[in-house]
């Protein structure tokens, strides 16, 4: 909940603003100093409309704790800036600056160094990840050796898909300070560091019924002192599916604030492990819990079952996990590449795709990130190469015109990847929605869209689906129309729709739309001229009920009839 104090006539009309177009705000009425009071214990952020020197008095005497107060966002009287006043990254302040700087009309202002850098905040640098920012750790040392420029090494025991870093961050492997350290071992690190701690182990624990919680939390304990690593990196532990309501269990996991992973008796039966016991076997169905839990988990072992009275525990290591973005541009025009776009190309440490593609995005990729550019055709080794990097650890981006998942990269990205990528696939305008935003409104109802690429698709499916979606009446997009190679086949097209509508019926023809070299062609189906269409073109051709109206094409929905 995000609290709203104002002091002003101004103020309150710029609250009241917020309040009306945001849900998640509460308005504190009253005098300010007592509504932020208020305010102050029931919100996560407040935003003051004040000027920064009465809100600086009035929160004074209620900071804490920069991790637990409230984040605080300033609006002077005329709505001109929204300062993040305090709170920037914990209290989410500076992203709220941006909120309410755009729903105000005014200027974010942000003082947090790192931002204005365009640096990570090293608390919650990787958090995304899963990263534990170890405590003790040098932030204030490291922080001021980041925004200075110095050197600053990051030793990393697995790649990680952190995304590019900035310059003067340089992976290393020797432990040189300053240093940032991601690592689930508990080696002793020179200072000034900063210590992270990835979610790379899991538990596997077995228990009799009745096991206390500190039982297995001190068996867990010894086990990662033996192996000398850190609890910061438990992940998860994993038990057997009999122990789902077992108490002391359930409340080791609540302690140490992870899951348990329960495996059902034959998964586990069913994994070869180096200490199996025919006593749990006849006990529960498997001849091993913890061992097994730990492979069943996907981990490899690196610590073989350790036993106190009532307990086990084995622990494991998972595999790396990398991140494969499958990224849409939209049909080419800037506004129209997605945010989400936007923010994966950010993130990205590496990019793939054609050269003019990436040619249109390189501005929005940050220093550091690499650029493969392939030619048209190697469709396999593009998806191929995103897909190794991915795998290796990278944070990856597959990009694509118009939408990435259709006649693009995604599909065969995603026939190739495997279970130990994340995958994510952004969204994107296609060139046929692109089309029909410049001819009207011909996709108003039912229609298809087809390749006229006969390279990977026989010609006679291609045919048989022309001829279904005209005796089904659809509105039909037809990609990829014509090339020099490939020259009779929308002739061959046009007859065949003209056997199923009248020969007036509305055909738009879209070249290089949102492109600066964009052309708006609109037709009928009788005097459709294929020599005039090209590979950079979309031909939308209409149903029985498309129509123009006002020189616009439509396909009516039924609305007005
Ligand atoms: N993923 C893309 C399609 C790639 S297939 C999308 O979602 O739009 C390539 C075909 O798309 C081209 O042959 C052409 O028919 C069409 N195309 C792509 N961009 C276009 C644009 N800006 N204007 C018109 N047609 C376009």
């Amino acid at each position: 909940m995000i609290g709203l104090v104002a002091a002003t006539g101004n103020g309150r009309r710029n609250a009241s603003h917020l309040a009306e177009s945001w849900d998640d705000v509460r308005l504190y009425e009253g005098r300010p100093g007592e509504a932020l009071r208020r305010a102050w214990g029931e919100c996560d952020a407040v935003v003051l409309f004040l000027a920064t020197g009465a809100a600086v008095r009035l929160i004074a005497p209620l900071l804490e704790d920069k991790h637990t107060d409230p984040g605080v966002v300033v609006v002077d009287d005329a709505g001109l800036f929204a300062v993040a006043l305090c709170g920037g990254h914990d209290g989410g302040a500076n992203s709220l600056a941006h909120r309410v700087a755009d729903s105000l009309g005014a200027t974010p202002v942000v003082t947090t160094a790192s931002d204005g850098l365009g640096l990570p905040a090293l608390d919650s640098f990787g958090r995304d990840l899963g990263l534990r920012l170890e405590e003790g750790s040098d932030l204030a040392a490291v922080g001021a050796a980041l925004v200075s420029g110095e050197t600053v090494r990051l030793v990393s025991d697995r790649r990680l898909p952190l995304g590019p870093l900035p310059d003067n961050v340089v992976r290393a492997d020797g432990l040189e300070p300053p240093l940032l350290v991601i690592s689930d071992r508990t080696t002793e690190v020179p200072r000034p560091a900063v210590v992270y701690r990835p979610p790379s182990l899991v538990a596997g624990v077995g228990c009799s019924r009745g096991a206390s919680a500190g039982e297995i939390l001190d068996l867990l304990g010894a086990s990662l002192a033996e192996a000398g690593l850190s609890e910061g990196s438990v992940a998860a532990l994993a038990s057997i599916d009999a122990k789902r309501d077992e108490a002391g269990l359930l409340e080791a996991s609540e302690k140490l604030g992870v899951p348990v992973r329960f495996h059902p008796a034959e998964a586990l039966a069913a994994v070869e492990t180096p200490n199996p016991s025919s006593v749990v076997r006849e006990a529960v169905g498997t001849p091993s819990v913890a061992e097994a839990s730990v492979l069943v988990a996907g981990a490899d072992l690196v610590l073989q079952k350790r036993k106190s009275a009532m307990a086990t525990v084995a622990l494991g290591r998972l595999p790396v996990r990398g991140k494969l973005m499958l990224v849409s541009l939209g049909p080419g025009e800037e506004a129209l590449i997605p945010p989400l776009a936007r923010e994966a190309l950010a993130a990205s440490e590496l990019v793939v795709g054609l050269d003019q593609y990436v040619g249109r995005v390189r501005h929005l990729l940050k220093p550091g990130a690499r650029v493969l550019t392939m030619p048209l055709g190697d469709e396999v080794a593009r998806a191929e190469a995103a897909i190794r990097e991915a795998g290796a650890g990278g944070a990856v981006s597959l990009v694509s015109s118009g939408d990435v998942g259709v006649y693009a990269m995604a599909s065969p990205a995603l026939e190739l990847a495997g279970e130990d990528v994340d995958v994510v696939v952004v969204p994107g305008i296609t060139a046929a929605q692109a089309a029909a935003s410049l001819l009207g409104s011909p996709l108003g109802h039912d229609h298809a869209s087809i390749s006229l690429s006969d390279l990977l698709t026989p010609w006679p499916v291609i045919e048989r689906r022309v001829e279904a979606a005209g005796l089904g009446d659809f509105v039909v997009s037809l990609y990829n129309p014509r090339s020099k190679g490939r020259d009779w086949q929308l002739g061959k097209v046009k007859e065949m729709l003209l056997a199923h509508r009248p020969p007036d019926t509305p055909v738009g023809i879209v070249k290089d739309a949102y492109r600066p070299t964009q052309r708006v062609d609109l037709t009928d189906l009788a005097s459709l001229r294929p020599e005039e269409v090209d590979m950079l073109t979309v031909v939308v051709v209409g149903s029985s009920q498309t129509r123009l109206v006002a020189g616009r094409m439509v396909t009516p929905r039924g609305y007005l009839s």
